[in-house]
């Protein structure tokens, strides 16, 4: 049996175990990737956390990338060798949203959730059947995952680059670009400064918007936030940011981005919109979080509240999309990159992810 060491959740609140698995050779239209990169993300966390469910055990991880080493049969389109992305929404090909080409609102992908398309498991603790969040789990040194969630990336892209592509960068810069208010010169602004919010920030510039107005609670992220192109930072917790906001503004912005997650948040976000203007929420927040709007404002103010999930668009034209940027020297995706650690201090790396680090943390496995 083939084996591959793996981070596992076996229960919420409890740190992950690092364990040796036996993995299954792929099935039909299915590839096994050696991991290169594994972003450490706040969806994962929410599950770790129990604020978002999952079927157990489960192996997490659904940013990166890698390297094919096996492909199963009726695989046509990758060989061993081919440097990939990983899309956490990988599209069953059959259903009307993937008919449509909106593979990110695939229905099928997500009744099956961490089961493979035929709607087994691949991994196995002795005789304990393990899940691969999103059908991928990148938290492990080999994973079987569907043909469609892999994108094959040109070799000017460097794979720790790629990885992020995979979660953050698509959805934060995929959440400004393809959402229907944005073009250039308008106001923006945006709550929250992890990865997805630092691409939001990199997304804002990229459309070359007017103030791009960067929030959050802790100064070193507001500072950090000024390298990927925000005009203005403000730190919620010393400051009225509605007010403040409306001061920078005079009216309210044309746009803003909740990319935390959070009702008060949101909340804050549909306030500070101008007339006519669109909030977007792209944080997930945890599951049964609701918001009371104010009914008059949505109407009389002709708001628009929508929301982004995962670039809005095919995953795979997302890529394609941020590639072209990246490759012009349009998008700096590198510097958000802050820290690196080993499978070995997976814990530790979602501890700095809890405390508020700067940028993004990715876990890089040996070559
Ligand atoms: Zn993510
Ligand atoms: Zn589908």
């Amino acid at each position: 049996m083939f084996k591959t060491k793996a981070a596992v959740l076996y229960e919420p609140n409890k740190p992950l175990m690092i364990e040796i698995l036996d993995q299954e050779e792929p099935k039909h239209g299915e590839v096994r990737i050696k991991t290169s990169v594994a972003g450490i993300c706040a969806s994962d966390l929410h599950y770790m956390k129990a604020e978002l469910n999952i079927d157990k055990p489960v192996v997490l991880g659904h940013e990166g990338a890698g390297i094919v080493e096996t492909v199963g049969p009726g695989v046509q389109n990758f060989k061993p060798g081919d440097r990939v992305i990983t899309a956490f929404i990988s599209g069953c090909s059959n259903c009307t949203y993937c008919l449509s080409g909106f593979v990110n609102l695939c229905t099928t992908s997500a009744a099956l959730g961490t089961k493979q398309y035929d709607g087994t498991l691949r991994l196995k603790n002795g005789s304990q059947s393990i899940h691969q969040m999103q059908k991928l789990g990148l938290f492990s040194e080999y994973l079987i995952c569907p043909q469609q969630s892999l994108y094959k990336i040109p070799d000017e892209v460097p794979l720790d680059v790629a990885g992020l592509i995979g979660c953050a960068v698509s959805t934060g810069i995929g959440g400004i670009l393809n959402s229907k208010g944005a073009k250039p010169g308008i106001d923006v602004v945006i709550f929250g400064l992890g990865g997805v919010g630092l691409s939001t920030v990199m997304g804002a510039k990229l459309l070359n918007c007017n103030k791009i107005i960067a929030v959050d609670i802790k100064d070193h992220k507001l500072e950090f936030a000024t390298k990927f192109g925000a005009t203005h930072t403000i730190n919620s917790s010393k400051t009225d940011v509605v007010e403040e906001i409306m001061h920078i503004t005079h009216d309210g912005a044309d746009m803003t981005f909740d990319t935390f997650g959070n009702s008060q948040v949101t909340n804050d976000a549909i306030k500070t919109t101008k007339r006519r203007g669109t909030t977007v929420v792209i944080g997930l927040a945890p599951v049964g979080e609701s918001v009371n709007v104010d009914m008059v404002d949505i109407c009389r103010n002709q708001k628009t509240l929508e929301g982004s999930f995962y670039s809005s668009i095919s995953p795979h034209e997302s890529f394609r999309q941020i590639i072209g940027h990246y490759l012009k020297g349009e998008i700096d995706i590198r510097a958000l990159i802050e820290r690196t650690y080993k499978l070995e201090q997976i814990n530790e790396a979602f501890e700095d992810l809890s405390e508020g680090q700067d940028g993004r943390g990715i876990i890089i496995f040996p070559n």
